[in-house]
């Protein structure tokens, strides 16, 4: 496949992210069988780590679905509960419908999605041809993957899987959107869980300053920077010598920051862009850019248009398809280990911290009550 224009980002789409999110819908599971409203074909849209999402069809419109099948269990309701909520943002992969039915006499969760013809962000870019990829586009791509967290992080979701594999255009159409998919790892912050402090400092976190709520979403950030950074030359910026699992020489570059711009790839790229990626990769949570930032920064929401500096990207991926599904475990490693590292933690509650001006504040307070006895 080779297109003939770059899918654009619709920008009267863009603008409606930035008015308050809707997400009060609730969601009516239904108990009838699908097959009474779908024909189910064999046809494999795509493996996940949960089983294959497969292509179906509404009985009475003829319209194309995709079809994702999860067991029945408190996560994965979980996951359907915060997917559907988020389902009115534009750039996030609608669900349409849920069912509950038996399969194997096994209870499921059969997701309803809208079918995302246009496959994975970076096929796409592979599959360029000679029609160069430029900065412009991937400042589109990026402002199209910003708006989906900025509606997620307005909310108190974050997402905590933003990956390659969950970024699906529409169609191969030149008027494809990128929407964002998956939502297994999402989390939803509550006031209870963001009044917890951590009680001591894991690697990459400032835990004094930085709530778990702040650590995921800002976990979303890194995610943004390294994506931009693979758009903008074809690689990752950090990399692994051994092997597939996240070696400890990776773990050290990504907690230390050290990833470099190198030649020829990142000669022509503007100082704008390098400047926002080193604002997503801060190894120190707290100084690492927020989406409200990130959206209004001069090269995602520019005065100007930016340049159409034309980028490596394509031909980089297209000369290493192995790299290429390396690059992808590597991120989904990373992730992983994010994730657990941070869950590790144990989690103080306000009664059990140790913090100072708490303990300066408890004094006070005892203090004022003996002063001033019932
Ligand atoms: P899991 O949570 O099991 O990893 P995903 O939701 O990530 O599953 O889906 C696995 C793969 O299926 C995706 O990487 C993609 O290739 C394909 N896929 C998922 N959702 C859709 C969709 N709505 N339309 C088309 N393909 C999809």
């Amino acid at each position: 496949m080779s297109l003939q224009e770059p899918p654009s980002v619709n920008s009267a789409h863009f603008l409606q992210l930035l008015v308050k999110p809707v997400t009060n819908r609730a969601l009516r599971t239904k108990l009838n069988v699908i097959t009474d409203d779908y024909t189910v074909t064999n046809q494999v849209l795509g493996m996940g780590i949960n089983g294959k999402v497969l292509e179906i069809f509404h009985r009475e419109s003829g319209e194309k679905y995709a079809l994702k099948m999860l067991q029945d269990c408190s996560e994965a309701r979980r996951e359907v509960e915060l997917h559907w909520k988020v389902s009115t943002c534009p750039h996030i992969v609608p669900i349409v419908d849920v069912y509950e039915n038996l399969n194997h006499d096994k209870k499921c969760l059969l997701i309803v999605m809208e079918c995302m013809d246009g496959g994975e962000l970076f096929s796409q870019i592979q599959d360029r041809g000679n029609h160069a990829f430029t900065e412009r586009e991937a400042s589109d791509i990026m402002k199209s993957i910003g708006g989906a967290i900025h509606f997620l992080h307005s909310i108190n979701i974050a997402h905590r899987d933003i990956k390659p594999e969950n970024l699906l255009y529409t169609s191969k159409r030149p008027d494809a959107l990128l929407k964002l998919t998956d939502f297994g790892f999402a989390k939803e912050s509550t006031t209870l869980n963001s009044l917890a402090t951590p009680c001591f400092t894991p690697y990459y976190v400032a835990p004094e300053v930085l709530g778990p709520e702040k650590y995921d979403k800002s976990c979303d950030m890194w995610s943004l920077g390294v994506i931009m950074y693979i758009l903008l030359c074809g690689y990752p910026p950090f990399f692994s010598y051994h092997g597939l699992a996240i070696s400890p020489g990776m773990k050290r570059r990504i907690c230390r920051g050290q990833y470099e711009f190198p030649k020829p790839e990142w000669c022509d790229v503007s100082e704008e862009a390098k400047q926002l990626i080193c604002n997503l990769l801060q190894t120190e949570p707290t100084q690492r850019i927020t989406i409200s930032e990130f959206i209004n920064h001069p090269w995602i929401n520019p005065s100007q248009e930016l340049p159409q500096t034309p980028l490596h990207t394509s031909r980089v991926l297209h000369e290493g398809p192995e790299a290429w599904e390396k690059v992808k475990e590597e991120m989904t490693n990373a992730l992983q280990t994010m994730r657990v590292d941070y869950e590790q933690i144990k989690i103080k509650t306000i009664e059990e911290s140790t913090n100072p001006l708490l303990l300066k504040r408890r004094q006070k307070n005892k203090n004022t009550a003996v002063q001033h006895p019932d």
